[in-house]
């Protein structure tokens, strides 16, 4: 039923790069003969989902939305690929992104723009709108994203799923194609917590592929979601819901908060006086990781190689200038620029260092507050089109979610109402490190 629903709607929404019917039913025909035969089968065992471009699916395109991946299938499963097929999952498809994960919008995919199910004239959010929309348009019933300074949030709220980007080092990036090492998460998008919290549970713990997951085990997400939330203390940061937050996006989430106090909690404003640097600091550093990781696509190993050339230099400048598309250079460019021996103190130094500080911020706050409650974006979704010609404006966008991943903190995204035009308002429960049953449970008992 969900690859008709696919058959029906994908020409309005075109939330899929790669559609993989075939397979899917193989699998599915796989998993009842299992059931059939009394096997063990998992604890999500038939359930479809979709995964977002940039992640490693043996024989499988996996493009990145770019053309520089147009036509790789990679011989080995990311980690998160793997433990969801052990899970007794089916693969439905690689979703849309934008190139590389850079962008707000998922307009910078090399091959569709995915549209927003509640509004078709609006993006999705991005990068991982193709994993929202999908969700939202009931074309997977969930869906993974990556999120390096909000991917998995903004498009969330913008259309009105549930979307968690875990603590940096719970979930495996192994076979996760780098944007920012230091920053890039793999997380769940869902119709609810519960089913966000389930999909966690399942991939979620350490991988000795991954030198950055960290070893400790996890609770079961799943069991933490009592719904009481007497006595949490919750601080709102007077920096993300004041000046340039649409009036309409901070009424709901005072609502939501009030919500929450009638539930038992206690909130209070604070202040997380660093954030006014988050965004120039994420940009430094994301672009300067992304510079050095990009680096790899050359047209030797993989993907796309220029037919014209001279030499074998030229045919890495051929294949670089004609594979990536305009965002992912502007980003090389920044970020070669500011790991450049002249210009490394000034900017990537000092970015590290301001880095540490963003983080004592909000190790202080933590001390005192169980969860850190905010908006996810300043707006709802937007025009497509509207912010294509301004990257800055692009980049204003993420002001409420890039310091999370500075921090490399778990916060949840849920939808907590709509504006006037219908369209869905996201609210976000930021956690302490390793925090994610404590947000999950905030979050589901407002559901
Ligand atoms: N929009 C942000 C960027 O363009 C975040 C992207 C992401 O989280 N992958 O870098």
């Amino acid at each position: 039923s969900v690859l008709e629903r696919i058959d029906s709607v994908e020409e309005k929404v075109e939330s899929y790069i790669t559609v993989c019917s075939e397979s899917a039913m193989e699998r599915a025909a796989e998993i009842d003969k299992k059931l059939a035969a009394g096997e063990e089968v998992g604890p999500l065992a038939g359930v479809p989902c979709a995964i977002k471009d940039n992640m490693c699916t043996r024989d499988m395109l996996t493009t990145c939305a770019s053309k520089m991946l147009y036509n790789f299938k990679p011989p080995y499963n990311a980690t998160v690929v793997e433990k969801l097929n052990a899970a007794g999952t089916v693969t439905l498809g690689k979703v849309n992104m934008d190139e590389f994960a850079m962008g707000s919008s998922t307009e910078n995919s090399y091959f569709k723009k995915t549209k927003n199910p509640y509004d078709l004239t609006k993006v999705p959010g991005g990068s991982s709108g193709g994993s929202a929309a999908s969700v939202a348009a009931d074309e997977a019933p969930f869906s993974l994203g990556s999120d390096t300074g909000g991917s998995i949030r903004q498009p969330a709220a913008f259309c009105g799923c549930v979307g968690l980007k875990p603590t940096y080092g719970s979930v495996s990036r192994y076979g996760l194609i780098a944007f920012a090492s230091s920053l890039d998460q793999i997380g769940p998008l869902a119709k609810d917590v519960r089913d966000a919290a389930m999909v966690l549970d399942v991939i979620a713990g350490h991988d000795e592929k991954d030198s950055t997951s960290v070893n400790v085990a996890h609770p079961c997400y799943e069991n933490a979601l009592t719904g009481d939330i007497q006595g949490l203390k919750i601080g709102i940061p007077e920096e993300y819901i004041g000046d340039g937050i649409d009036g309409e996006v901070s009424s709901a989430i005072y609502a939501a908060i009030d919500n929450m106090k009638s539930l038992g909690a206690e909130s209070e404003n604070m202040n997380l006086p660093l954030n006014k640097y988050a965004l120039p600091t994420y940009y430094m550093i994301s672009s300067a990781e992304a510079s050095s990781n990009l680096a790899r696509f050359d047209g030797v190993k993989y993907g796309y190689r220029a037919e014209q050339f001279d030499d074998l230099v030229d045919m890495y400048c051929q294949s670089r200038s004609e594979g990536f598309g305009r965002e992912v250079k502007r980003r090389i460019m920044i970020g070669t620029y500011a790991l450049s021996s002249g210009y490394y103190d000034a900017y990537y130094k000092k970015a590290q260092q301001v880095r540490t500080m963003i983080m004592n911020d909000f190790n202080k706050a933590f001390e005192k507050y169980d969860v850190l409650v905010t908006p996810t974006s300043p707006t709802t979704a937007f025009g497509i089109g509207e912010k294509t010609t301004d990257p800055l404006q692009m980049y204003l966008a993420d002001i409420c979610t890039v310091s999370v991943n500075i921090g490399g903190l778990p916060a949840i995204v849920i939808p907590c109402g709509y504006d006037k035009n219908g369209l869905p308002i996201g609210l976000q429960i930021i956690g302490r490190p390793f925090g994610e049953a404590t947000i999950l449970n905030a979050a589901y008992a407002l559901e």
